[in-house]
């Protein structure tokens, strides 16, 4: 595959519990440094696409059955979450997952467990971490259980970039949040794209938001990649505007 490309998913299928057929043959590509949307409603796939990519699958007795995945040209279907992790890639899982009984600042050092460059290299992430999230600072000491949601999402990217990524799965980072939020959210990740050259795959059921921040588009139906484009053709399509749009 050309080399600007980081992921290449080509015609993957997944079956869960050995007969539930999920993904019919999906297909998409990132470029280096993009910002691709993955859509589509609730159940059409995003979720069950991102994680077969990062490989969690097994635990949801999900296997990839057909296809294949390229990670910078690499074949990575059969590597563990924790070499994709050492590759550069991560995945911020949906619902957001952080240890609720730990506070900010320590669940954002569990994201560099699998650093090998050092104390003071860790400790500079962290400080780009709170740089880039100002609010996570404020609340370095707060259990995140007693954290807002908005502040949940944004400790849960943070701790992703602690492991120094250059490739974020991103699922569902809107679920829960208030528009406002979500705006912020958003802006963080277009900011880390720019400044810090992340390159993000985004599943999302807010069309608009996340056409408003990704370059690219697929949107996912049962399985099935239905329509892709560039972000700005897909927000004017006809028909993404009349199923997709204003239901987020
Ligand atoms: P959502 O926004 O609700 O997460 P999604 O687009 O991410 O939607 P998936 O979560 O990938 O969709 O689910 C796709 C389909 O796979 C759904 O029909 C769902 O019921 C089914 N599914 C998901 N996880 C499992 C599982 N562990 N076992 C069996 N079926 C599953």
């Amino acid at each position: 595959s050309s080399p600007n490309i980081v992921l290449n998913v080509n015609g993957i299928e997944v079956i869960y519990n050995h007969v539930i057929l999920v993904l019919k043959g999906v297909s998409l590509v990132v470029p280096e440094g993009g910002i691709v949307a993955l859509l589509g409603g609730n159940g059409a796939g995003k979720t069950t696409t991102l994680r077969a990519v990062s490989n969690l699958l097994a635990g949801e007795r999900g296997a990839v059955t057909k296809g294949t995945i390229e990670l910078r040209g690499e074949r990575i279907e059969a590597l563990t979450p924790s070499a994709l992790v050492q590759r550069g890639l991560i995945q911020v899982m949906e619902g957001r997952h952080c240890f609720a009984h730990l506070t900010i600042e320590e669940n954002l050092m569990t994201g560099a467990y699998t650093r090998k460059d050092g104390k003071a290299a860790v400790q500079q992430t962290l400080d780009k971490v709170y740089a880039y999230f100002p609010r996570l600072k404020t609340r370095r000491t707060s259990q995140a259980a007693y954290t807002s949601g908005g502040e949940q999402q944004m400790c849960a990217i943070g701790r992703a970039l602690m492991a120094n990524p250059t490739m974020v799965l991103l699922d569902e980072p809107s679920m829960g949040l208030a528009p406002q939020i979500v705006e912020e959210v958003f802006e963080i990740v277009k900011d880390l794209n720019t400044k810090e050259k992340v390159t993000f795959l985004l599943a999302e059921q807010n069309t608009n938001m996340a056409l408003r921040y990704a370059d690219y588009g697929y949107i996912l139906e049962s399985g099935r990649i239905v329509m892709d484009g560039k972000a700005g053709d897909l927000a004017n399509n006809e028909d993404v505007k009349e199923f997709y749009l204003g239901v987020g």
